[in-house]
């Protein structure tokens, strides 16, 4: 049931992570807070459809 997602930063649009989530737990959007090399610095990261 896990799925792979990509987690893009939300200042710059970059796809820098990707993770697996468990779908039947976490059935919403993902957003968590990560570093992003491009923005250099923590930015939100929203999981992309
Ligand atoms: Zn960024």
């Amino acid at each position: 049931m896990r799925e792979n997602i990509i987690l893009k930063c939300t200042d710059c649009g970059e796809e820098n992570y990707i993770t697996t989530k468990n779908k039947k737990l976490h059935p919403d959007r993902m957003e968590v807070k990560k570093y992003c090399p491009r923005c250099n610095k923590v930015t939100v990261h929203k999981e992309k459809k």
